[in-house]
Parts: C-alpha cells; sequence; structure tokens
C-alpha cells in the first residue's frame, strides 16, 4: 500500500479470524494462554500476545520494516536497543543533540557497565572521526530536540555498515509520515510513542522496528530481562491512534512551516529554528531525506529575561508542558526543562539560551496559533 493515509486506517490486510464482522481491532485481555497447541509461547512479558505482536506489526508495516517490538515507553525502546549490542568495554557513538534521557542512560546507567560514550556533530566526519576499534553502535536523532539539527542518515548507516556498527535512530521527532530511517539504510528506528504515533498527549508507550532477522532475538532477550512489556488495552488505544496518525502530522507539518514564516518575520523573535527554512543548515538534508519537515520548532524571543515568564503566561491556547506529538499545541523552556541539569555555560555551547523556546505544534486551525503567540508576546514585548 503506497499511501500513508491508507495504511494507517488499514494497516494490516485481510480479516481476522474470529472477529465476527468488527472492522476495528480485538482486545485480548488474557495474561494466561494455553502453550500446549501453540506455536510460540504468549506471555505479556516475552512481547508475545495477540495485541503486543499486533501493534508492533502495524507500527513496522508503517516504518517499512519487517518486524517490530512494542514497550511500556520509549525509554524502554531505547535502554533495550542499545543494550542488546554492547557488552563491557564496548563503545557507542550517539549524536550530540540527544534527548535528556537518552544522554542520562549514556551518562549515568552505561558507565556502571563499563561501556563509554562519544558524542558527534551532525556531520558524517564528526561521526567517522570518532569510530574505535570497539564502537558497536551509533545513535542518532535527527531532526534533534530542541533545535532541530538533521543529521544524514544515508550517509552514516554506510559509513556504519563497512565498519560491522549496527545504527539506531530515535525517529520520534520526524514520525513514519515523515521520515523513514529503515529505508535510508538504518538498521533499528525507535519512537517515543507517546509523542506522535500516540498523538493525543495521554498514552505512554514506545516502539522499535527493523528489518533485520537476526536482530530479533537479541532484542526480545534484553527486553524480557527488563520488563516494560505494553498493556493490551493500551495496544488497543495505540493502533485506534495511529488510524489518524497521518492526518494529524500533516496537518502538524503545515501549521509548524506557516508558524515558522510568520515568526521569523515577527520583530520580537531573534531566531527560529526549523528544517523546512531554506536557511535552516540541515534543510538540504532534511529535503533528501524527510518527505516534509515535521511539527516541531525552537525560536528565540528578543525580550528581556524578567518578561519571558509573562509571555507564557498570557498563551491561552498553547499549553507551557513538556511532551509534544500531540493534538494540543505546547510549549516549553529547554533550559528550565529538558536542559535544567546543564551549567548556563554548558547550554550556551549547545545553543539552549534562556530566550529559547520549543514548539510542539497541535492540530488547532493555524490563525488560532498565529493569534495565541502574537498576543502573548505582545503582552511581554
Ligand atoms: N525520544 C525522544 C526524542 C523524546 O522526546 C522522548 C521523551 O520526551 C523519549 C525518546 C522518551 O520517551 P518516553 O517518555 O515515552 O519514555
Amino acid at each position: 500500500m503506497e499511501n500513508f493515509e491508507t495504511l494507517c486506517v488499514h494497516p494490516i490486510s485481510g480479516k481476522e479470524e474470529g472477529s465476527r464482522g468488527s472492522v476495528t481491532g480485538l482486545i485480548y485481555p488474557a495474561t494466561a494462554y494455553d502453550y500446549i497447541n501453540g506455536e510460540e509461547l504468549q506471555y505479556p512479558g516475552f512481547y508475545s500476545t495477540y495485541n503486543q505482536k499486533r501493534l508492533a506489526q502495524i507500527i513496522a508495516n508503517m516504518e517499512k520494516g519487517e518486524w517490530g517490538v512494542v514497550f511500556s515507553s520509549g525509554m524502554a525502546a531505547i535502554s533495550t536497543a542499545v543494550l542488546s549490542f554492547t557488552q563491557q568495554n564496548d563503545h557507542i557513538i550517539f549524536s550530540k543533540d540527544l534527548y535528556g534521557g537518552a544522554w542520562s542512560f549514556a551518562e549515568k546507567e552505561l558507565p556502571k557497565r563499563n561501556i563509554s560514550s562519544s558524542y558527534a556533530d551532525n556531520t558524517l566526519e564528526s561521526f567517522a572521526a570518532l569510530i574505535r576499534r570497539n564502537t558497536r553502535v551509533i545513535y542518532i536523532e535527527t531532526p534533534s530536540n530542541p533545535l532541530l539539527k538533521i543529521v544524514p542518515l544515508k550517509a552514516i548507516a554506510e559509513l556504519a555498515r563497512k565498519n560491522g556498527i549496527v545504527t539506531i535512530v530515535d525517529n520520534t521527532f520526524a514520525s513514519p509520515i515523515n521520515q523513514l530511517p529503515l529505508n535510508e539504510g538504518i538498521d533499528i528506528s525507535i519512537h517515543s510513542g507517546t509523542k506522535y504515533l500516540g498523538g493525543h498527549n495521554d498514552l505512554p508507550y514506545g516502539a522499535l522496528v527493523s528489518n533485520l532477522a537476526a536482530h530479533r532475538e537479541p532484542i526480545l532477550t534484553t527486553a524480557k530481562m527488563y520488563g516494560g512489556s505494553l498493556s493490551p488495552d493500551q495496544c488497543y488505544l495505540a493502533e485506534r491512534s495511529l488510524k489518524t496518525l497521518a492526518l494529524r502530522v500533516e496537518r502538524q507539518n503545515q501549521n509548524a512551516l506557516t508558524l515558522a514564516k510568520w515568526l521569523k518575520a515577527h520583530k520580537a523573535v531573534k531566531k527560529v529554528y526549523y528544517p523546512g527554512l531554506p536557511d535552516h543548515p540541515g534543510h538540504n538534508i532534511a529535503r533528501q531525506q524527510m518527505k516534509d519537515f515535521g511539527g516541531m520548532l525552537s525560536f528565540e524571543l528578543d525580550i528581556p529575561a524578567n518578561k519571558l515568564p509573562v509571555f507564557l503566561k498570557n498563551l491561552r491556547i498553547v499549553h507551557p508542558a513538556l511532551s509534544l506529538g500531540g493534538v494540543e499545541s505546547l510549549i516549553c523552556s529547554p533550559a528550565v526543562t529538558s536542559h535544567r541539569y546543564l551549567t548556563p555555560e554548558e547550554r550556551k555551547s549547545v545553543g539552549v539560551t534562556d530566550s529559547l523556546f520549543r514548539f510542539s505544534t497541535g492540530i488547532e486551525h493555524i490563525d488560532d496559533l498565529v493569534g495565541d503567540l502574537d498576543d502573548a508576546i505582545t503582552a511581554a514585548y
């Protein structure tokens, strides 16, 4: 099926056996299953129940992968994937702009296992220069959080393959509607389903997808040991949410581009970060590897520091809240949320200023979003 809108609504072809004509998927709440005639042992902690496998296959179909595993959070998918391919004395290269949880995992958890990490800038050369004899994994976020930096996937996938290194991409910010890392040659694509896939700011989950059969067993073995399986009703809710993924993301893409252009022309805005703007440094690579540029953008306000809370307090539609990707537009200040543990100097070095805001565009009418931002900026300017 070529068209994403249709794939989202009909992600699995054919009728379900015993569905009694139901047009939706079914929920099987059992945690205990007969094993005498079964081909595979079914158990939630083995990631092998009907609803878990069905949701995993749906996401795999969307990501153009062969198979997938679903988890109770994005972090469970990330830690499982990384730990499946590393052991004592191994080395990992992460892209420098990283979700805070992944960064903490690299800095605080991996050293306990004697696994070391390096951080690459968003260029092929930077990744190549960091490869060591014991490098096992390259882990990339693109577009990145919060400055929407773009990392070239195809070139890095080739470099990694030549060196026998597993590649993992966190595809949360783009969603499969905008970016398909496996098509670029990446081994494993990961999602915090809590974001665009769930899409309603009410469903925590995670997923990973691959088309390499050899990776399935190591991943399932690690996943079983660390827990993090997803319940049948959450699987169903996730499946239902995916039916509108294409519609939601298409609107979010449009809203984000319009907002980015509007913000860029605003006298109270210093800088806008959006890969869909031609002057964004990653624009040309984004055009090659993304279908559209996504619903996330960041901007810096040219407003005195003491007026920044006034801006946030005057928003009526947009919520100042963590998380992203849902139908409600959300805004957050990375300096006091994701990057609050860095010193002011460290924050400056990664481009996170106090007046930087990350904006997750929802599906509201664009005029209402522009009006809300304009009123709040005017109140603070
Ligand atoms: N990856 C990205 C890019 C994220 O923004 C987040 C959460 O904010 C995660 C992974 C972790 O996902 P979860 O909160 O579902 O564990």
